[in-house]
């Protein structure tokens, strides 16, 4: 071997040996995680027109199916319902299943188990159940997923416990989730800064959406190691929103680099987290890894605090006073 071809190979074995590196580096912490996405066919249905729902159904899905990350879709049908656009708002739903994704129930009218009685709130459910269940025949699948609305499990475990023995009975498995970073606080206020065109708030938005993220993960990841001794497969609750359609790929990144790997709800819920004892009632609904903690009698502490101008901003866009300066 000459010189040259001994430079070449020990140069080729160096940057072998360090992409070696970097990849132990990336895998060292290995993470799962779920994506599941409430509220449609949109979080803002009601103040969308059905074009522009299909519109932004299609970039949201297109980045999913793009980079093969799985996803389940929890439905409000009332949101169907609009004179003139239903077949839009159907067809924006059918579109989950075209593409590959599931969709399951999240009540009819996103009605709180805590703010009606438990019979109405079956009936809600079964209402809920229609074109969903008919959309998903259609694709050879069976509705198998609930969402409460708000996260609300019941004000009582009595009242939790029967409305759980009743989705069990219709065939259910409630979705918990572990991960909530309030992407519908910011999809207000971000649906309003795009209407004006204002880039520079959006940004602002995306940007404090991704920290607080980050924020959540940094928590919840060492409170669930400190709790159960381990990190369980996570579930993330985002929205059909605007929010996540323009800015999911970032999300994804950012989840991309902290280790996790994109499962379907399915596998995580494999975890053996997910049957643990869960005694948790309360007005305040919450993730899974809080009611284990409250069940446990270790309830959360010193816990991130969301922006604060964020949530003037949008107290702002609904009294339609002026919104305080951004930071
Ligand atoms: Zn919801």
């Amino acid at each position: 071997m000459t010189g040259k071809f001994a430079t070449r190979g020990l140069v080729f074995i160096l940057m072998l040996s360090a992409n070696a590196l970097l990849c132990v580096a990336q895998s060292a912490t290995h993470r799962e995680i779920a994506i599941t996405i409430d509220d449609l066919p949109a979080g803002a249905a009601d103040h969308m027109s059905g074009s522009e729902i299909l519109e932004m159904t299609t970039k949201l899905l297109t980045t999913l199916r793009d980079q093969k990350v799985p996803a389940v879709g929890f439905v409000n049908e009332k949101k169907l319902f609009r004179m003139g656009e239903v077949d839009d708002r159907i067809t924006a739903l059918n579109m989950w299943l075209d593409y590959g994704f599931e969709l399951g129930n999240h009540t009819y009218s996103h009605t709180s188990l805590n703010r009606v009685s438990l019979q109405d709130w079956e009936e809600e459910v079964v209402r809920g159940e229609t074109v969903t269940r008919m959309l998903l025949e259609q694709h050879k699948m069976h509705l198998r997923y609930f969402r409460h609305p708000y996260l609300d499990v019941g004000r009582d475990l009595e009242t939790r416990r029967q409305a759980e023995a009743f989705l069990a009975e219709r065939g259910y498995r409630i979705a918990p989730i572990t991960m909530d970073a309030w992407d519908w606080m910011y999809a207000g206020v971000y649906d309003d800064a795009r209407r004006r065109d204002d880039t520079a708030l959006q940004q602002q938005l995306v940007s404090s959406y991704l920290s607080y993220t980050t924020a959540v993960f940094d928590y919840y990841e060492k409170f669930s190691r400190e709790l159960i001794g381990y990190e369980p497969k996570q579930i993330i609750l985002l929205h059909g929103n605007w929010l996540e359609a323009d800015h999911i790929g970032e999300l994804l990144d950012l989840l991309r680099k902290r280790g996790y790997q994109f499962i379907t709800l399915q596998d995580a819920l494999g975890d053996a987290a997910y049957s643990m004892s869960d005694e948790y009632v309360g007005e305040e609904g919450t993730n899974w890894i809080d009611h284990w903690a409250i069940t446990r009698g270790r309830p959360p502490q010193n816990t991130h605090v969301f922006p604060q101008w964020v949530i003037d901003r949008s107290n702002a866009l609904h009294h339609q006073l002026p919104p305080s300066p951004t930071p």
